[in-house]
C-alpha cells in the first residue's frame, strides 16, 4: 500500500467534490480523506499503486466543477482504515475556488414542485449542485459561516441532510428550508402569502421590485403597454431594450425564434440574458423592445423566480433595480430608499447580498456563444492563462461597461459588471467589488495597469493607489491582447479592434484600428479615415454632426446639405456654424472609429439626428439591414503609415442612394457588407506584408452578427478568432490589460508609450 497527497485546483468547492471523491473512494477501496482548502481541494489517498492510479485517473475525467490542476506527492504517513471527510481547513495559498452562483438543479426544482416535499413551494432552495455561492460567499474557505447564510443556524432536518455523505446536500452551504432559512416579505405588505400578493400586484399592471441573487430587480408584465411604459418612465429609461424573463423554454419558443445553439445558451447553468430574435407575433409591449427585431430572453435561476413567473402567468420584464447609470442596490435599506419611487411595492427577502451581481449578456455569434456582459453565472470563475503572470497584475478597465480583472498565476479573474463610472455610486462599487476579490483570492496586486486616457475614473483610481507599480495600456493593443489572453494564441497575431473610442498612442481617438501584437508590443498597421467630432463628445449623442463631417469630407466641403433629409430637422445656424468649426479644425477632433462611422451612416440613411445611448443608432443600422445588394467602395490608401481605410467614395455612394431614394434596409445592407469586404482585403493586404498570422476580432462593433459573421465567412480560409468568454467591448478589455500590463512590466516599461 502506497500513499499519496493529491491537490486539486479549480471550481472545486461548493460543487458536490468531496462527496464525490469520497464516493469514488469508497468505490475503488482507497483509504485517507478529502478536506478542502483555500487553493483547493487536498486528498490524502492510501491503496495498492494501480488503484491509486485508477482513482487519480478519475479525478481528470468525471469530477464534478471544473479541475484545472491535479498534483501529487508521495505521503509517508500511515494509512487510516477507512475514507473520511474532513470538513476542518485550513489557510494559506491562493486560487479562488468558489464558483459562480448556479442554476436551480432539475432535483430542487422538482421538490420545490412537490406538495409532499419539506421544500414544497420553498424560495431558496438549493443544494450541492445549485444555488447561491458567490453572491453569498464572504471570505475563503468557503464554508457556511464564511457566507450571509451564517445568520440561518440549520434545522433538524436539513442538519441531517448537511452531514450525510451520501445526501445530496452533503456539505452544500447554501441550504435551507421554510424551517430555517431565509423567508420573503413583501412591502406594504398584502393580505396574504408574499408571493402569491406579488405576482397579483404584476398582474395587475404594477411594478415590483424583486430582490434576487445579486441584486434587486424592477418587474412588470411584460405584455402590458402600459406597465412597461409606466417602467420606463420610472426608470428614466430611453429605448434601451428590456430583459424578458419566460417561465420555461416552450413560452421562450413563443416569444423568439431560437436555434439550438440559442436554446443551449438560455438553457446553460450560467443562465445568461440571451439575445435572439423575436417573433413579430410574440404578445409582448412594443415599450419591451422599442425599434430592434431581438428580444433579450433569459430562464428563471432560482426558485424564487420559478415561483413567481408560474404564480403570474406570463413573462415579466426583469430589469435591473436602479435608476438608469447608477448601479444596483445591494441592501434593502439601500432598495428601500433607491427603489420605493420607481415600484408599487418591494418583494424582499432577509438572506444579505454578499456581493452584487448583475444579469450576464450573451448572444450566439457566427456559431458559437459570445459573453456580451460577463457577470452573474459567470463570475468568479477564472479564465485560464497560457502564459501565467509572474507578478499578480489588475487591471481597471475602460470608462464605460466597466469590469477589472485580477490576475495571479495562471487565473484571471474578472470581477462583476460594474457599469459606466460616471457617478460617485458606480466609483464606490467598483473600488468595493475590487477589494471584495483581493479579499477572496488573497493577494495584493503588484502591477495595477489602466488605460492610457487621464481623465477615465478608473485611470485616477489606479494612479491613487501607492505601492504598485502602473502601467498604462493602449486601449485596442488591450482589446486584442484579451482574445490573445482569453484563447492563449501564441506569437504575433493581427488584430482588428473596431470601437467606438479608445485613446491612441498619438492622443487621438482609435477605433478603426489593425493592429499587430506580440505581447508587449503592438504596431498599427491600418487605420480608418479620421472623421472630423465637431463640437467633441457632443456629436456623440447629437450624430447629425457626424453626418456631417462625413459628407463634408466626402464631397470636399461641397455637400448636397439641402436634399438630405437628416439635415432638414436641424437648424440652419447650427449647421453653419458647424460647417465653419469643421472648415476651420476647431474643436473638432478626429476620429478614426468604426462605431463613429456607423453614427455617423445611420444618421444619413435613417433621417435620425440624435442617439440617445452609445451605439443606439449604429445599432439601428444593424438591424434595418436586409438582404443581399452588393457593396460601396472602400479602399485602401496605402500611401501613408499606418494605412487608411478611406470611407469617402463609400459616402458618396451613399449619398446618392439616399437621394435616388432607396430602402433604408438596402443602403444599410451595403454598408455592412462594404465593411466586410474592406477588413478583409484589408486584412489579406496585411499578411502579404507581415507573412501569416492568427486574425483576432474584436472591439465592441463585433457584437454586431452581420460584421463579425460576414467577416468570419470572408475570411473562412484563415484562422479567425473573436473573443468568447471575454466581451469584444470594453467590458473586456481588463483581461488584455493585464495581459500586457505584464509584458510591459517585465521589460521594466511602464507604459505603451
Ligand atoms: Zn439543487
Ligand atoms: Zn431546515
Ligand atoms: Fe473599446
Amino acid at each position: 500500500m502506497t500513499g499519496r497527497r493529491i491537490a486539486v485546483t479549480g471550481t472545486v468547492q461548493g460543487v458536490g467534490f468531496r462527496p464525490w471523491v469520497y464516493r469514488v473512494a469508497r468505490e475503488l477501496g482507497v483509504a485517507g480523506r478529502v478536506r478542502n482548502d483555500d487553493a483547493g481541494v487536498v486528498i490524502d489517498a492510501f491503496a495498492a499503486e494501480p488503484v491509486l492510479e485508477a482513482f487519480v485517473a478519475r479525478l481528470g475525467v468525471d469530477a464534478p466543477g471544473r479541475v484545472r490542476t491535479v498534483a501529487w506527492q508521495p505521503l509517508g504517513d500511515a494509512a487510516p482504515g477507512q475514507f473520511s471527510i474532513d470538513t476542518t481547513s485550513a489557510g494559506g495559498a491562493v486560487t479562488l475556488s468558489i464558483p459562480p452562483d448556479l442554476a436551480t438543479c432539475p432535483t430542487c426544482l422538482a421538490e420545490v414542485a412537490d406538495p409532499t416535499d419539506r421544500h414544497f413551494a420553498y424560495p431558496f432552495t438549493s443544494c450541492t449542485y445549485c444555488g447561491p455561492r458567490f453572491t453569498i460567499a464572504l471570505a475563503l474557505p468557503y464554508d457556511r459561516p464564511a457566507t450571509t447564510m451564517a445568520g440561518f443556524p440549520l434545522c433538524p432536518a436539513c442538519a441531517r441532510e448537511y452531514d450525510d455523505p451520501d445526501d445530496r446536500r452533503f456539505h452544500a452551504q447554501p441550504i435551507a428550508c421554510p424551517a430555517c432559512g431565509p423567508r420573503l416579505a413583501l412591502e406594504p405588505a398584502g393580505p396574504g402569502d408574499p408571493l402569491a400578493d406579488a405576482a397579483a400586484l404584476l398582474r395587475g399592471g404594477h411594478v415590483v421590485a424583486v430582490k434576487g441573487l445579486g441584486g434587486y430587480h424592477l418587474a412588470c408584465d411584460a405584455t402590458d403597454a402600459a406597465a412597461v411604459a409606466a417602467l420606463r418612465l420610472r426608470k428614466r429609461r430611453d429605448a434601451k431594450p428590456f430583459a424578458v424573463m419566460v417561465a420555461d423554454l416552450a413560452a421562450a419558443h413563443r416569444l423568439a425564434v431560437l436555434t439550438p445553439a440559442d436554446v443551449a445558451l438560455l438553457t446553460s447553468p450560467e443562465r445568461p440574458i440571451t439575445l435572439a430574435a423575436r417573433r413579430a407575433d410574440a404578445g409582448l409591449a412594443d415599450g419591451v423592445a422599442p425599434d430592434t427585431p431581438v428580444v433579450g430572453l433569459f430562464l428563471p435561476y432560482t426558485p424564487l423566480h420559478q415561483l413567481l413567473l408560474a404564480a403570474v402567468g406570463g413573462p415579466l420584464v426583469l430589469t435591473s433595480g436602479n435608476v438608469t447609470d447608477e448601479p444596483i442596490a445591494q441592501h434593502d435599506d439601500d432598495a428601500r430608499a433607491r427603489l420605493a419611487p420607481l415600484a408599487d411595492a418591494l418583494l424582499l427577502h432577509d438572506r444579505p447580498i454578499a456581493t452584487r451581481c448583475d444579469d450576464s449578456v450573451a448572444r450566439v455569434v457566427a456559431g458559437a456563444p459570445m459573453i456580451l456582459r460577463r457577470s452573474r453565472g459567470y463570475v468568479p470563475r477564472p479564465i485560464a492563462l497560457a502564459r501565467p503572470v509572474p507578478r499578480p497584475v489588475l487591471a481597471v478597465g475602460a470608462h464605460l461597461k466597466n469590469t477589472f480583472c485580477l490576475a495571479h498565476g495562471d487565473a484571471a479573474y474578472f470581477g462583476p459588471h460594474i457599469g459606466d463610472l460616471d457617478d460617485a455610486l458606480a466609483l464606490e462599487f467598483f473600488a468595493e467589488a475590487i477589494e471584495r476579490m483581493e479579499r477572496l483570492v488573497r493577494v495584493r496586486p503588484e502591477v495595477i495597469a489602466h488605460d492610457l486616457h487621464p481623465d477615465y475614473p478608473s485611470t485616477r483610481y489606479a494612479l491613487a493607489r501607492g505601492g504598485v507599480t502602473h502601467v498604462g495600456v493602449q486601449h485596442h493593443h488591450a482589446h486584442v491582447a484579451a482574445v490573445v489572453a482569453e484563447l492563449g494564441l501564441r506569437g504575433p497575431v493581427l488584430g482588428l479592434a473596431w470601437d467606438g473610442t479608445g485613446l491612441g498612442t498619438d492622443g487621438a481617438a482609435w477605433g478603426g484600428e489593425l493592429l499587430e501584437v506580440d505581447g508587449a508590443d503592438c504596431a498599427r498597421l491600418a487605420t480608418l479615415r479620421p472623421i472630423a467630432l465637431p463640437g467633441g463628445d457632443a456629436a456623440i449623442r447629437q450624430v447629425w454632426r457626424i453626418a456631417l463631417a462625413l459628407v463634408d469630407d466626402a464631397f470636399a466641403g461641397a455637400p448636397p446639405l439641402a436634399e438630405l433629409p437628416v439635415f432638414a430637422a436641424v437648424a440652419a445656424g447650427d449647421l453653419r456654424v458647424l460647417r465653419q468649426m469643421i472648415a476651420g479644425g476647431l474643436n473638432t477632433p478626429p476620429a478614426h472609429g468604426v462605431g463613429r462611422l456607423f453614427d455617423g451612416v445611420g444618421a444619413l440613411v435613417l433621417g435620425r439626428t440624435r442617439s440617445a445611448h452609445e451605439g443606439q443608432v449604429a445599432m439601428a443600422l444593424n438591424h434595418a439591414a436586409a438582404g443581399d445588394h452588393g457593396a460601396y467602395p472602400l479602399p485602401i490608401e496605402r500611401g501613408a503609415a499606418p494605412w487608411q481605410l478611406d470611407h469617402r467614395p463609400m459616402v458618396r455612394a451613399i449619398v446618392a442612394d439616399v437621394l435616388a431614394g432607396c430602402a433604408p434596409a438596402v443602403i444599410a445592407a451595403r454598408f455592412h457588407r462594404t465593411l466586410v469586404l474592406g477588413a478583409a482585403t484589408l486584412v489579406r493586404a496585411a499578411l502579404v506584408e507581415r507573412g501569416p498570422r492568427p486574425i483576432v476580432l474584436t472591439g465592441g462593433c463585433f457584437q454586431n452578427p452581420l460584421l463579425a459573421e460576414g467577416l468570419v465567412h470572408e475570411l473562412a480560409d484563415l484562422a479567425v478568432y473573436l473573443p468568447r468568454a471575454a466581451p469584444p467591448g470594453d467590458g473586456g478589455l481588463a483581461l488584455g490589460q493585464a495581459l500586457v500590463a505584464t509584458c510591459l512590466d517585465e521589460r521594466k516599461l511602464t507604459s505603451c508609450v
